[in-house]
């Protein structure tokens, strides 16, 4: 026997339509390309997205239609989320940090049929025009007097005059809530990048989850700073939650080091941001130099890689701000886990608190997670037992687009990332799946061993790698970024490592570069550090 509720689609326009009507006049400020701010309220943006929508029918875009973004997190890419996904097409936010041919590849993969870009992106977008012959139309995120005098690109137009040509009168169509919404490709370490289709309904389920006490607590007395990007994994949910919950919503545009990160924080009264840890490092660096406090800020939620433990410490005891660790991947829409404390914490000293909450936390309701062995036998929750994350729910994927299917272990979602869970639910990341140090048949954690070396006061960034030895199989070798005008050499890294970690963990080599290979989501890229220091410990023992 069913219940006998209304059947109502959850679907992304719903979000919008719920924000204009309870939070009309709440304040969306965003920074635009030329670092000006703009300033609307919740009832433009819908207005907006509503003539969007409108226009891309006048375009010919079908419910289906895939429309692509190249845009940093600004009013207008907030305009597309709900424009486009409102009027049934898909908006394929695309990371402009790919390389060239990739970013063509997925263009043309998507079928993508316009796309929508920033000023920044022209160059870009010109040199890669050539190779995408399904784009119908190229749109400018700009006015009449940002349209370049000349350009290679076809089909060329700007975004304000065809919003003009459009009244806000659109009505949102209702659909199936299993609709795509939203697509957005892995960024690819390996072949090439594979498509995830988020679905209406898996984005709304997403905002109730990213909205809970636990994970972001938002309300609508709440000041949002979306720093993680908007061109990947829907920043983190973060539009959506901020029309939800009615925040107030800041938008950093292109300027994302400290000191405007700093400003906008400080000018806006923003109380909740949320980003990957190599920001809040620049943010820390910025703060310290100049001595600064926030005076309005207090959480901040982190994922993407893992926090250090040491940063967390100065962001709980220097900055006052809680810091929740949040673990997610592209292929979970993302949120996963949130690191928030239990009472059973509240005894625990700070610095115990901080390292409790440099695990990457419980998992949200919606989401089941554990760890299995090569075998696929499910792991104790001891804290202990090492197996690869496999997760599943109803904002996981279940395949890439176009059919592709990710190697599901009996209807779960393989991670690649292996970690310990304790009783509590704690998931505590030790490495990804290609990045297990094995020496001597026993694993060492890179990502312990790179949290530790950041405890040290002039390491400001630190990367693990196995390399082949002949006696071990594997040794790690530590490779180190110092901060601005500090030096720190070998022995004193090792000592200063030395009661943090088990003795046979300690590199091998710690050898000192000027900055680490970053892709395209700011993640270390340890296979280009393997690649070039393959042989470096290979002679003979
Ligand atoms: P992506 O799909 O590009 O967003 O990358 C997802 C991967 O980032 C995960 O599988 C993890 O390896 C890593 N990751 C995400 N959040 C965290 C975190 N809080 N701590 C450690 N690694 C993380």
């Amino acid at each position: 026997m069913f219940g006998s509720m209304m059947d109502r689609p959850l679907l992304v326009s719903s979000l919008l339509e719920h924000a204009e009507r309870q939070f009309g006049s709440t304040e969306i400020v965003s920074r635009e390309t030329s670092g000006a701010l703009h300033r609307y309220t919740f009832l433009e943006a819908a207005k907006r997205s509503r003539q969007l929508a409108c226009a891309l029918a006048q375009l010919g875009v079908t419910h289906g239609g895939r429309v692509a973004s190249l845009a940093w997190n600004n009013h207008r890419h907030l305009e597309a989320y709900f424009g486009v996904s409102g009027s049934g097409a898909v908006l394929h936010t695309c990371n402009p940090r790919l390389h060239p041919e990739q970013l063509a590849y997925i263009l043309n993969h998507a079928e993508d049929e316009v796309l929508l870009f920033d000023t920044t992106f022209l160059p870009l977008v010109e040199s890669i025009a050539a190779h995408c012959p399904m784009i119908r139309q190229y749109v400018l995120l700009g006015g009449g007097q940002d349209m370049p005098k000349d350009s290679r690109i076809p089909n060329l137009v700007c975004y304000e005059n065809l919003l003009a040509a459009c009244a806000g009168d659109f009505v949102w169509p209702e659909f199936d809530e299993r609709t795509a919404s939203t697509l957005c490709y892995t960024s690819g370490t390996t072949g090439n990048p594979k498509g995830v289709l988020y679905s209406h309904r898996s984005t709304i389920l997403h905002t109730f989850a990213v909205s809970l006490p636990d994970t972001l607590s938002l309300s609508a007395h709440d000041c949002l700073l979306p720093v993680v990007p908007m061109f990947h994994v829907n920043a983190w949910g973060l539009p959506y939650a901020a029309a939800m919950n009615g925040c107030k919503l800041v938008l950093p545009g292109p300027k994302l080091d400290g000191a405007s990160l700093y400003e906008l924080i400080e000018g806006e009264r923003v109380t909740c941001s949320a980003g990957v840890p190599t920001i809040w490092l620049g943010l820390t660096q910025h703060m310290e130099q100049h001595d600064l406090s926030l005076s309005t800020m207090n959480r901040t939620v982190v994922g993407g890689a893992a926090m250090p433990e040491a940063l967390i410490r100065t962001w709980t005891q220097k900055f006052g701000v809680e810091v929740r660790h949040a673990w997610g991947m592209t292929e979970t829409s993302p949120v996963g886990t949130q690191g928030s404390l239990l009472p059973k914490h509240a005894n625990l000293t700070v610095e115990q608190q901080c390292a409790q909450r440099a695990k990457q936390g419980r998992a949200v309701f919606g989401v089941e997670m554990r760890t299995i062995d090569a075998d696929g036998n499910e792991q104790p929750r001891d804290g202990k037992a090492i197996g690869e994350l496999v997760v599943r729910g109803p904002w996981i994927a279940a395949a890439y687009f176009k059919g592709e299917k990710p190697a599901l272990r009996d209807g779960w979602f393989p991670t690649g990332d292996i970690a310990t869970i304790d009783a509590d639910g704690y998931m505590h990341i030790t490495d990804r799946v290609k990045d297990v140090i094995k020496s001597g048949g026993e694993w060492i954690s890179s990502i312990d061993l790179e949290n530790a070396a950041v405890g040290h006061p002039a390491v400001l960034m630190a990367a693990v790698i196995g390399l082949r030895h002949p006696k071990w199989d594997e040794r790690p070798v530590m490779f180190i970024v110092t901060k601005p005008g500090q030096t720190v050499d070998k022995a004193e890294i090792l000592a200063y490592l030395a009661d943090k970690v088990a003795k046979w963990w300690l590199p091998d080599e710690v050898i000192f570069l000027d900055a680490l290979p970053l892709g395209a989501t700011g993640k270390v890229q340890k296979m280009e550090l393997r690649h070039q220091y393959a042989d470096m410990l290979d002679c003979p023992a």
